[in-house]
């Protein structure tokens, strides 16, 4: 049994909910991001987060998975200020909805000034009303200054607690940064670059259990959504126990997530 926190499943199709279903996945959340095409209006995102928050859900169902979901307009979308203002302010009307956990992903992709503004006013808009927040860190190798950036933005907003934000995509040199500062850190699996099952089980071997999970992310781009349970066979040929790879793989979103109150499995 097993859950993938973050996963993109308008980019999947139903056959692999089915896989998924049958190695075990018994939950998802559903970050908001780019959907395959940048989106020409707000409207564009209002149809979006209908489909993450009424489609979606159902879809999952079928399959006996239960679909959770996030808000945000994500950084690569967020470089015009206005537009992304425009967006956020659809936020309210989808708070109430029974899926949604909070906001995310957010983040940083190119470290811009704009992006890093509207940053700023997702990390508002989620202290204002008690949400958890999802992060998205750069791929580039920016990754450890986008990183910082992300940590610094959110202590700068004091009402925002770290226990209550999950910094995801973290790799060896940028794990350790997140978890010393109080933050959830995810690992998100890909098949051959970036952080593949094995740099997952290295980095357990190294830091621990404590406050870390592992996703897929599986998307438009080559992604394997088979990604946790993957890395759930590759922890147990290297020998560790059954209670840690159900840390990792469970147990750990169930207490992140919990804290939304609205998580189920
Ligand atoms: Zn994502």
């Amino acid at each position: 049994m097993y859950i993938d926190p973050h996963i993109h499943m308008v980019s999947r199709t139903t056959d692999d909910y089915q896989r998924m279903a049958l190695a075990g996945c018994v939950a998802i959340t559903e970050p908001a991001f780019w959907a395959g095409y940048d989106r020409s209006s707000p409207q564009g995102f209002y149809d979006y987060f209908r489909l993450l928050t009424e489609y979606e859900p159902k879809r999952a169902a079928t399959y006996g998975i239960k679909h959770h979901t996030w808000l945000c307009i994500n950084p690569k979308e967020a470089e015009d200020p206005g537009f992304a203002r425009e967006v956020i302010a659809l936020f309210p009307q989808f708070l109430d909805r029974p899926n949604v956990l909070g906001i995310g992903e957010i983040g940083l992709n190119k470290n811009s000034r704009n992006e890093l503004q509207i940053l700023e006013e997702h990390i508002a808009f989620a202290a204002k009303h008690d949400l958890l927040i999802l992060v998205h860190t750069p791929h580039l190798e920016d990754k450890l200054k986008g990183t910082r950036l992300i940590i610094d933005a959110i202590r700068r907003n004091g009402d925002i607690q770290p226990g209550r934000v999950l910094i995801d995509h973290v790799e060896e040199h940028t794990v350790k940064t997140v978890l010393d500062a109080g933050f959830w850190a995810g690992m998100t699996l890909y098949p051959d670059t970036k952080c593949t099952p094995q740099r997952a089980a290295d980095i357990v071997e190294m830091y621990g259990k404590e406050r870390l999970w592992i996703n897929s992310a599986g998307d438009w781009g080559h992604s394997d959504p088979l990604a946790v349970p993957k890395a759930q066979v590759e922890m147990r040929r290297r020998g560790h126990d059954e209670a840690t790879i159900r840390r990792i793989s469970f147990e750990n979103p169930v207490t992140f997530l919990s804290q939304s109150g609205k998580f189920h499995v």
